[in-house]
Parts: C-alpha cells; structure tokens; sequence
C-alpha cells in the first residue's frame, strides 16, 4: 500500500508526511511551553492548536518543496555529469569510478570474476565522409543501442571516446564474456542503419579482458586494449579475448564500410 508513494528525496509523499509531522512537531512544541509557562492549560489552549495549524503547513509545505526541487535538480545534473549526451551511456570519467568502486569491493571477497570489452568502430571515418557528420552520429546512437541490448541489466556500457564504447561484464567467466562479445559484435554487423536510405553495414571490432583475481582498472583496460588492437590488425569485425589467441569469431563476415 505505501510501497506506492515515494519517499525519496524526489518525492511529493515525503513533501507531504514531513509537512504533516512538522505540523504535529509544532503543536506539541505550543502546548508544551503553555503547560511550562502557566503550570497547565494556559488561558486558550485551543491557540496551541490553531496558531500551528495556520502557520506551520504552508511553512514546511513551501520549504521542503524547495528541498524537493533541489533533490531533483541534483539528480539531473548527476545524470548530465555521469553520461554521454549523444548515446545516454555512461562516460569515461564515471564508467572508470564504477569499474573501480566494484573491483575495490569484489577485491575484498573470495568469488570474484568477470570482464571488460574495449569496442571500436570499424572504418568510422568513411561512415562520416560518404554521409556526412550528422549520419555518423546517428550510427553512434544505432550503435550504443545495439549494444545495450546485447548486455545483460547489471552490465555497465560506455562510450569512452568518439567511436569507441567499452562493456564491463561483472560475475562473467571467460565462456559467458566471450558470447556478450559476439552477440555484440553480432548485433552492430546485423543494425539497420539507413543513411540516405541506403542500407549500411556497421562493424566493431571488440577486445576482451577477463579476471578472476584482484586486478586494477588500468591493468584490465590495457590487457582489452591491446587484443582490440590485435582484432583491428587481423581484419576487423571480430572479437578476441584472452581465452584464445586467434579471432573468435564463427563466421567472418566481411567489412563493407566502403561499399
Ligand atoms: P578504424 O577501423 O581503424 O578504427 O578506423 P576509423 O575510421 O574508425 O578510425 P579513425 O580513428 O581514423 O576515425 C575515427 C573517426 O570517428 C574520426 C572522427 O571524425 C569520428 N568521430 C569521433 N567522434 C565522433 C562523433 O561524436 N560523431 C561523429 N559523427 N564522428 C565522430
Ligand atoms: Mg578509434
Ligand atoms: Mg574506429
């Protein structure tokens, strides 16, 4: 029944309650100091109820109404502060504090596991030369959506610099991050992007590093890095991560960035 009001920080229902209980806060304050003042009822007891009940709702209505607007002013500038504005993923700076914040956390406990993939685009210059810069965001926005919904809920994406998105895997073995990565890589090659009405077809090429044991942000990101660039430079449109050392990949398609 009250699981339906919200009492956050954002919520009217908690404007609402605190008002209510600000009100009954100051009502047992006036009969309080009339008791104290005169020993007992004072000589208009009902004053101490009348008085609060005028002053005090609009008083704390107004007030926690303006804690309320700053609640949500600061939830929208966390928002606006945390992501990317073209693709509404995560950015680099607070991407890097959540993978942080977890592998500082799951350092302390014995079952740790899980991934990070590096992605780039495949051939992105040509996407803006052929169809021009606003098309090349349009496939970014194709792109982060492609990728969002190949990941599981609990797994963080980012776009971490122009053309380039990276995927934190927590609680993922090596078997489990390297199928995220292909269904990844799957999903960008199959988008259906459009410009000038004329079907394009988009790559990624995806590094992958995984753990199971304490490890730093850096340490991970420079181990994706690198079989990102390996992916790059054995052909593009592929997956490569630690498990195995060539491509992982069960049907190269080819890149047709120029065709
Ligand atoms: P590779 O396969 O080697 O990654 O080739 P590439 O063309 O993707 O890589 P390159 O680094 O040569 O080019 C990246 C391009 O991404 C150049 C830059 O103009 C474009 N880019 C970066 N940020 C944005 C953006 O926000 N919007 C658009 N439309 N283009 C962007
Ligand atoms: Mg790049
Ligand atoms: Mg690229």
């Amino acid at each position: 029944m009250l699981g339906k009001f919200d009492f956050s920080p954002t919520g009217r229902a908690r404007v609402v309650l605190l008002t209510a209980l600000g009100t009954l806060f100051c009502i047992a304050v006036a009969f309080a100091v009339d008791c104290y003042v005169h020993g007992g009822w004072g000589p208009t007891p009902s004053n101490n109820l009348v008085i609060p009940l005028l002053l005090a709702p609009p008083f704390f209505y107004y007030l926690l109404s303006k804690l309320r607007e700053l609640a949500i002013a600061h939830r929208e500038l966390l928002a606006l502060a945390s992501t990317d504005p073209l693709t509404s993923c995560l950015n680099r700076r607070s991407f890097q504090v959540l993978v942080e914040g977890y592998l500082d956390h799951v350092a302390r406990h014995e079952a740790m596991a899980g991934a990070l993939l590096v992605l780039d685009v495949d051939h992105f210059k040509r996407v803006n030369d052929q169809f021009g810069h606003d098309n090349g965001d349009e496939a970014l926005k194709l792109i982060a959506t492609e990728i969002k919904g190949a990941i599981r809920g609990v797994d963080l994406v980012a776009r971490i610099g122009g053309e380039e998105f990276s995927v934190f895997l927590p609680d993922v073995d090596p078997p489990g991050a390297l199928g995220i990565a292909e269904r990844i890589r799957a999903a960008v090659s199959a988008a259906d992007f459009r410009p000038r009405d004329k079907r394009y077809q988009l790559a990624v090429s995806i590094g992958g590093a995984t753990f199971d044991r304490p490890i730093t942000f850096i340490e991970l990101y420079r181990s994706a890095d690198q079989r990102l660039y390996r992916a790059k430079s054995s052909g593009r449109n592929r997956v490569i991560l630690d498990l195995s050392d060539v491509p992982v990949l069960p049907k190269l398609v080819t890149v047709t960035a120029d065709s």
